[in-house]
């Protein structure tokens, strides 16, 4: 009866706070569930749970089965990709190899009829249906496994400080263009592809450990040194958790936004607390506001800089050079506007959201003084950055490739993925800022922030969204920068 209460209660202040906006609330209504129990063995770094998955069919297809996303299976011994670039290994991998994996041991429902591990890698959960599920009908299936973590400074796995769960339950598949979309993981990049959805999560590890995570936390029991919590995240693209039992937490609000900071070594946790405030009023101003109640800001083991979840970002806890670790906060956080909010699918167009957010990470720079940065030294640094790249490869290898729209695969290095996603894409939107203005420009966002929230998008969809706001043709302008037309010489 008490979590009853509690959570009419929220429901009561998601209805009053997010009036405004977005309504997360409405959002939330007819998205599939994860209903799930996870229970933490320290001892072992295993995660059992059962998770109960309330899917509705909004495809055009009929469905024989569904398939869902097992990430934990690419860290698994002998797995076709390593997680992590050759140059990096070493330092995430710091007590040397280690494994982990996803073991499902039984998956039922009304209308299932079995279950295998298949895809290219292991890495998809197929679950065949009794019988066909038609448009707009609905299923429930559930499912019981056990997640072992490797020792591994990485999203997913654990270190000397944090424990890590990044993308680690079961996740549907995307059903598009007439086929679940199966991802296959690689080292460059964020190799994700999700909806929105609603999580239910109650999940137990040891009391004297402190815990981040996605959504808002209804209910906290502790029974005989196990700590329970009870978790609602409504819409949202993934659900993530950190654990420490070295955690500290300094918390302000702005905007009605409860902006918390996980810190185990940060000697300047006030100062970084308010950069992540800072970042979020700046982009609740320039874009549209933040939908959901809170956001978690955490200190982690985390070797190759940050990582976005909803409602949680990583900050690698190795960046030694503070400006980096404050633009490293910036960046993670204009994620939860691009990638959280607004989707996309990282594998196939990561350009969409890691050059938007570099782009709005040199934003903030030029909205927020007093940092020892600014939006033109960044543009400029991004302009000289890619001249370099561009002449050492063409010296180099004969031929330089900066076109955008690629796979995570098709890049050769992962500095051409970086060059190629990150900073092209930046200085996309900043020759769209110099074209249009910048007043232009932050309509188009607004707008295509507005439109796409809680879905996802396409390059095509950004182009005719801005083409909408800015009544201009600006598809010529895109190819010639998606198809690597730009030369960048000094
Ligand atoms: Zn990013």
């Amino acid at each position: 009866m008490k979590k009853i209460i509690v959570c009419f209660f929220v429901a009561l202040i998601f209805v009053s706070t997010w009036g405004c906006g977005l309504n997360l609330e409405k959002e939330a209504e007819n998205l599939n569930t994860y209903t799930a129990s996870l229970e933490f063995d320290e001892e072992n770094h295993t995660l059992s749970g059962n998770m109960k998955v309330d899917f509705c069919n909004k495809s055009n297809s009929t469905l024989n089965e569904l398939k869902f996303n097992i990430y934990p299976n690419a860290f698994r011994e002998n797995s076709a990709q390593p997680v992590i670039s050759l140059a990096k290994s070493k330092e995430c991998y710091y007590n040397g190899e280690s494994y982990g994996n996803i073991e499902i041991s039984k998956v039922q429902g009304a209308n299932t009829s079995s279950f295998e591990i298949c895809g290219s890698d292991e890495n998809i959960l197929k679950v065949n249906l009794q019988s066909p599920i038609q448009p707009t009908q609905s299923t429930s299936i559930e499912m019981e496994f056990v997640i072992t973590l490797p020792n591994i400074s990485h999203r997913f796995g654990y270190g000397e400080n944090t424990i890590n769960f990044g993308n680690f339950l079961p996740t549907l598949c995307v059903f598009e263009n007439g086929k679940w979309q199966e991802i296959e993981y690689h080292s460059n990049g964020d190799p994700f592809y999700s909806e929105v959805a609603n999580y239910h999560i109650t999940f137990s590890y040891p009391e004297n450990m402190i815990l981040a995570s996605t959504g808002i936390c209804l209910d906290t029991q502790i029974f005989e040194g196990i700590a329970t919590k009870t978790i609602s995240a409504p819409a949202v693209r993934d659900f993530a958790m950190v654990l420490s039992d070295k955690f500290s937490v300094v918390s302000k609000e702005v905007d009605g936004i409860e902006v918390k900071y996980f810190y185990h070594s940060d000697l300047n946790f006030t100062t970084s607390l308010e950069t992540a405030v800072k970042a979020v009023a700046t982009f609740n101003n320039l874009f549209g506001k933040y939908p959901y109640g809170e956001l978690s800001v955490v200190e982690a083991n985390f070797c190759i800089g940050g990582m976005e979840f909803p409602n949680l970002v990583l900050i690698g806890d190795t960046i030694d050079n503070y400006d980096s670790y404050q633009m490293v906060i910036v960046h993670e956080i204009a994620h939860q506007w691009w990638y959280g909010v607004v989707g996309n699918n990282q594998t196939s167009y990561a350009w969409l959201d890691e050059g938007l957010t570099e782009f709005s990470t040199a934003l903030f720079y030029e909205k927020n003084a007093g940092y020892n940065l600014t939006y033109e030294q960044i543009i400029s640094n991004a302009n000289t950055n890619m001249q370099v790249f561009s002449k050492v490869f063409s010296d180099v290898v004969g031929k330089v490739d900066t076109s955008m729209n690629r796979n995570l695969s098709d890049f050769e290095t992962e500095n051409e993925y970086i060059y190629s996603t990150y900073v092209e894409g930046m200085l996309l939107f900043d020759g769209l800022k110099n074209l249009l203005s910048e007043k232009v420009l932050i309509k188009c966002l607004k707008n295509y922030f507005t439109t796409f929230a809680f879905k996802t998008v396409t390059p095509a969809d950004m182009i005719a969204s801005f083409e909408k706001t800015s009544s201009l043709n600006l598809e010529p302008f895109f190819n010639s920068w998606i198809q690597g037309k730009v030369v960048f010489t000094s």
